[in-house]
């Protein structure tokens, strides 16, 4: 089997094109201080241009209003406007924006397509996914104790949620609630829309985090749902589809972070590699020091095997479909999170004092690096889950080691060279 990541030179033009607007726009952006709306402002330029360029919203098929790249280009995308943590609003693939206009992509009826995914493509809303709660579900969603119930033509909602990303400045919500409170575990749940200004809807804040997402608005959103009505149309695909769905919006969801992860630990390696050339200590450059020499080498393999680790997952989802990806994808979700975080670790290390400071992009890649390892399944459950897939059904390759008793196999060994040594004799 070959894979092939390489694409044509129309393509390389356009990543050329992102790197160079990735470095001149977004990157002197970094350092802004300003509200949500006048962030949002500023941007409509960038955004522009980049739907200009037809790099807008690339993670949806032409069919579905995207601009249809396929995974591995748009791994290649990703990975340069994932460099900046304002790339992927810039280029309208923001989580977790991206994710839902997905589902609604998938599973939405040509009315909800209408009223939701379309303006949400066109940039002119923002959107939630309202899954994990509080005090019951989160790693393991069939705890989820929030609800929904058919009351006429409307739904009820009723339930305690947190992190739902982007919660307080939504124009709607996706949650995700029990319906059918006797069905199985994993059949119980449902995807329903709520419009951020329903009633009985409580944004109570964003959540203080090591991350500082209040900047711009931007956050994770402890919401209470009260007895919020919202039309039984607002339903996402069938009643008890809530896990399905999820998976389908998880899997190649997970997998663009990953792919946005590259382009952070890159960035981050470039400035490990440009410190340590620079920066004198001992008598010599730090590059010329043997630990700063294994951090850039340790970096460099890791990131190449995290490259192609998440490049190999994306041609399984374009060749064989998300389904057929569950095991590389979870296995670069977690392994790809613990790169990002070394190498921007060392990063800073390198730069002492300097990478601390807010003065360097670093200290805020780092904070936000610690998240990956919890959101959209911490790594535990990945591993369990490569795990588990493995070992299904796992048969060892034949004749890998002999189960035979050990002084057994070592007297037939003895055997076979006493003979073979006895051939080799009579052959001289
Ligand atoms: C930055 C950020 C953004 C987020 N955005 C959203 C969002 O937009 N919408 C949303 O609904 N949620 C969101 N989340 C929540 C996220 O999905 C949950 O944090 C995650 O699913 C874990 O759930 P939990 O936090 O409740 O941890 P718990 O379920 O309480 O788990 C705690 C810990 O237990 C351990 N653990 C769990 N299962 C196993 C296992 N099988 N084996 C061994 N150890 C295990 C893990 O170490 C795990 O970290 C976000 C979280 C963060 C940090």
């Amino acid at each position: 089997m070959t894979w092939d990541f390489s694409t044509e030179p129309e393509f390389e033009a356009k990543l050329e094109w992102m790197r160079a607007f990735m470095r001149d726009e977004v990157y002197p952006l970094e350092v802004l201080e300003a509200d949500e709306a006048g962030f949002m402002r500023a941007i409509r330029p960038l955004q522009q241009e980049v739907k200009q360029q037809k790099l807008w919203a690339t993670h949806l098929p032409p069919e579905l209003g995207g601009q249809g790249y396929g995974q591995v280009k748009l791994g290649l995308m990703h990975e340069i406007e994932g460099a900046s943590m304002w790339g992927p609003i810039i280029f309208g693939n923001q989580a977790p924006d991206s994710g839902n206009s997905e589902v609604l992509a998938h599973f939405g009826t040509e009315a909800q397509k209408k009223r939701w995914l379309h303006p949400l493509l066109e940039g002119k809303m923002r959107s939630a996914f309202s899954m994990t709660e509080p005090n019951t579900a989160g790693s393991d969603p069939t705890l989820l104790s929030s609800t929904a119930v058919l009351d006429g033509d409307e739904w009820v909602i009723n339930g305690h949620k947190w992190f739902s990303s982007n919660g307080m400045i939504a124009d709607f919500l996706i949650a995700m609630v029990v319906t059918e409170p006797d069905a199985g575990p994993y059949q119980r749940a449902s995807m329903i829309l709520v419009p951020g200004d329903a009633p009985g809807l409580k944004k109570l804040r964003n959540i203080p985090t090591m991350g500082g997402h209040e900047r711009f608005g931007y956050g994770h959103a402890e919401i209470l749902y009260e007895n919020v009505r919202v039309p039984a149309d607002n339903l996402i695909g069938k009643r008890g589809h809530g896990f399905l769905i999820a998976q389908a919006r998880l899997g190649p969801g997970r997998i663009h972070h990953c792919m946005r992860w590259l382009g952070q630990a890159r960035r981050a390696f470039d400035m490990l590699c440009e410190r340590s050339l620079q920066r004198e200590a001992f008598g010599k450059k730090l590059a010329s020091h043997e630990t700063v020499q294994n951090w850039i080498a340790d970096s460099a393999a890791e990131m190449e095997a995290a490259r192609l680790m998440t490049l190999h997952a994306a041609w399984v989802i374009d060749t064989a479909g998300a389904a057929a990806a569950r095991k590389e994808i979870s296995l670069i979700k977690f392994f790809g999170a613990k790169v990002l975080h070394d190498v921007i670790d060392r990063a800073i290390q390198v730069h002492g004092s300097l990478g601390y400071s807010s003065d360097l992009p670093l200290e805020e890649m780092y904070r936000h690096a610690r998240a990956a390892r919890m959101y959209d399944g911490p790594d535990e459950v990945h591993r369990v889950s490569v795990a588990r897939q493995i070992l299904t059904g796992y048969q060892a390759p034949p004749g890998i080691w002999p189960r035979e008793h050990v002084p057994t196999r070592r007297e037939a060994a003895r055997r076979k060279f006493a003979s073979l040594l006895e051939a080799a004799v009579a052959d001289a």
